[in-house]
């Protein structure tokens, strides 16, 4: 057992996360004016960015790929026609609370709200996590739910970042999932590999390891410099213990939208043992404009980074579509765009009606 100070440490590290945007300006080396800017897009939804994070990006460069993904900016508090605050129809699919079943086989299970890094697309970032959070008794009736369920064979811990649960919480909700007779796997999916790296400890080793049911570990990376030594060694640690590794990323302007940047981040990722998973378009979710890229770009980086990839390092693209059964290809909502121009309009009523559906 480890001791009780080298236990702490991952959790002091949370507690220096970066938080205000001075700080962060003072630190990059980044125009003030930035600080003033950023300000009311911060007041709806925190900085936070561990300095693992923060030692990744380039002081002064205020396009850094890294910087882009947590900087609070005005583009944030803009009108913008099309984003909604839940994109992807997640309050319709909740079973009991923080327990969405949306694809057959499957339960994702949202266990906490808290992220250590938090990023300015992020499809939940409107989610209300204050009614379906982790107390016990909600976590219990989600595995009485789930035990319930025959036809759930896998588990996914979502959030928020489900290892941000301490070590006794976790084990006991792994256990719990364990105990299930019906189910094949738990799969987390968690940017803490990369945001939080030294949570990657002995501990949380040994909990990820003991249990009856295989462990998918499913880590969010949008660019190759988020690899850095900490993240690279979290990971190969957790490959080590016989973890599947997946990774997943969000197609993103002024982050990876280049065919270059993508093949080097999935050559990256299987160096160090993960292999490419989805690579999601945005979710239009309030507050993400900025980070969209139009369709047709998407197609054609997508087109020339095939040509580029083996094809077993190749992620498959995909969007979230409210209703649907499993996440949607590329090329069938390329498809769908083709056959009806005005899906834009349909799918914003589709929301509209999802979400007087959430309010009643
Ligand atoms: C994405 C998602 C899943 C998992 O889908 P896979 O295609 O199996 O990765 C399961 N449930 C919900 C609600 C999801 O959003
Ligand atoms: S770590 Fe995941 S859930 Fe948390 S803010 Fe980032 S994208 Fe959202």
């Amino acid at each position: 057992m480890p001791k009780e100070a080298e236990r702490g440490d991952w959790r002091a590290d949370l507690r220096a996360s970066i938080r205000d945007l001075p700080t962060l300006c003072r630190r990059l080396d980044l125009d003030p004016t930035q600080i003033a800017a950023g300000k009311r897009a911060a007041a709806s939804f925190a900085l936070c960015a561990p300095h693992a994070w923060m030692e990744l990006i380039e002081p002064g460069n205020p396009d850094d790929p890294l910087l882009r993904q947590i900087l609070p900016t005005t583009e944030e508090t803009r009108i913008q026609a099309t984003f909604g605050p839940d994109p992807v129809g997640d309050r319709h699919a909740e079973q009991t609370p923080g327990l969405l079943c949306k694809y057959p086989g499957r339960a994702l299970l949202l266990v906490t709200g808290a992220c250590a890094l938090h990023c300015r697309y992020c499809f939940r970032r409107c989610f209300p996590f204050a009614t379906s959070l982790n107390h016990r008794d909600r976590a219990l009736s989600a595995i009485r739910a789930i035990a319930a369920r025959p036809d759930i064979n896998e588990v996914i811990l979502s959030g928020g970042d489900p290892l941000l649960l301490n070590d006794h919480s976790l084990d006991w909700l792994l256990r719990a999932l364990d105990g299930i007779g019906h189910l094949k796997r738990i799969r987390l999916h968690s940017r803490i590999p990369i945001a939080l790296p030294s949570r990657v400890d002995d501990n949380l080793r040994a909990l990820l390891t003991g249990g009856r049911l295989p462990r998918v570990l499913v880590v969010q990376t949008n660019h190759p410099h988020e690899l850095g030594e900490a993240a690279s060694a979290a990971l190969t640690r957790l490959r080590a213990d016989g973890i599947t590794l997946l990774n997943q990323s969000v197609l993103l302007h002024g982050v990876n939208a280049s065919p270059e940047i993508l093949q080097t981040l999935s050559e990256r990722l299987f160096a160090l043992g993960v292999l490419p998973y989805y690579l999601h378009l945005l979710d239009r979710v309030t507050g993400s404009a900025h980070f969209a890229v139009p369709l047709a770009t998407c197609v054609k980086v997508v087109e020339q980074l095939r040509a580029r990839l083996p094809g077993y390092l190749m992620p498959r693209v995909v969007a979230e579509q409210p209703g649907a059964s499993s996440k949607t290809p590329l090329e069938h909502v390329q498809r769908q765009q083709q056959e009806r121009p005005d899906q834009g309009s349909r799918s914003r009523a589709r929301n509209r009606l999802a979400n007087r559906r959430a309010r009643v």
